[in-house]
């Protein structure tokens, strides 16, 4: 082989992948090699002046990631989660609300900008990528993952394989209607999940009660959180644990919905909100546990060890859609 080629070779087998996670607060990134280690990683503040500028944002966002590793690899690919619907044919981002993007050409401008493969996907559906390929001890080859933040929506891998549905919507059990004299949801309709269980469902539970009167721990509160609910539940305050209880038990009848349509062999909860931990997780056991009591199917069902956390030291949105950009080298192998 002779110079010329070895160095082809080498150009070929050895590369960088970024992951992008665009949100409409920060953009955050990975960069890779081409065997999935991790090089650095890199969050900005998003910028929403306009759709063109939020583009350039996560453009330089790429730059300073590619930055971050030496110049003996070469970005290949770039892979991006984003909230929102996109058109995968054109790589359009059809409908992306908290980023302004309404038929915006995302691929077609990143790819004229780098010169490399791109690719994107739903960002609930990227971090359950992310969940499948990076954060998975028992490689499960059924996944649902289930993003739990502003809103909920699950993220469905089946044998091996990402779930989109028709029109990209499969998984977005937020809007399952629940309780039909419930809050109005931003969708329009009333009762869905996710303003029963979502983390600002959980913060607005714990205001009405406090505007009716509860005392407490979080009357004391100035701005409540989430977290700071399930803060006080566990140092003992009784409207804090009513709450997540509460949200528990509805949590848990929604996830028995969802292991019911899919029959996976995990589910994994993900988001701010989850990184109460075990705290998290233990009222929704529980109400699984009570329904095994009388029933033969949640017994065979709902068993609680397929219930987790999904690991809270790595941003799975950013590394699943590292995960797409290196399925886009595995795809178009440059063989020539
Ligand atoms: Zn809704």
């Amino acid at each position: 082989m002779d110079a010329r080629s070895l160095n082809r070779e080498s150009a070929l087998s050895s590369y960088w992948l970024v992951g992008v996670d665009i949100g409409g607060t920060t953009v955050s990134t990975v960069l890779l090699d081409e065997g999935l280690r991790a090089h650095g990683e890199l969050t900005v503040p998003t910028d929403l002046s306009n759709p063109d500028a939020t583009m350039w944002c996560v453009a330089a966002a790429i730059e300073q990631t590619v930055a971050l590793g030496d110049a003996s690899r070469r970005l290949a690919a770039i892979g991006l989660g984003i909230p929102g619907q996109q058109d995968y044919e054109h790589g359009i981002v059809r409908i992306a609300v908290n980023l302004h993007w309404y038929d915006y050409p995302l691929i077609p401008r990143l790819t004229e900008r780098f010169g490399v493969p791109c690719a994107f996907e739903n960002d609930v559906r990227a971090a359950a990528l992310g969940v499948y390929r990076f954060d998975n001890p028992n490689d499960d080859q059924n996944i649902a993952y289930v993003s739990i933040g502003t809103g909920l929506a699950v993220g469905v891998i089946l044998d091996g394989k990402l779930v989109r549905g028709r029109h990209g919507l499969a998984g977005e059990f937020g809007h399952m209607i629940v309780d039909p004299n419930g809050p109005l949801c931003n969708c329009g309709t009333r009762g869905c999940l996710e303003t029963l269980v979502s983390a600002t469902a959980v913060v607005r539970r714990a205001k009405e009660a406090i505007a009716q009167g509860a005392g407490g721990a979080l009357a004391a509160v100035d701005a409540i959180t989430a977290r700071a609910v399930y803060d006080a539940a566990a140092a003992g305050d009784a409207l804090a644990q009513r709450i997540v209880d509460d949200v528990g038990v509805e949590l848990a009848r929604a996830l028995r919905s969802v292991v019911l349509a899919y029959d996976v062999d995990g589910v994994v909860l993900g988001g701010g909100v989850t990184r109460a931990g075990e705290r998290y997780l233990r009222p929704i056991v529980a109400e699984w546990l009570r329904q095994q009591e009388s029933s033969a199917l949640a017994r065979a069902v709902l068993r609680p060890e397929i219930l987790r956390i999904a690991d809270p030291t790595r941003n799975l949105g950013a590394w699943g859609a590292a995960a797409l950009a290196a399925d886009l080298m595995n795809r178009h192998p440059q063989t020539s």
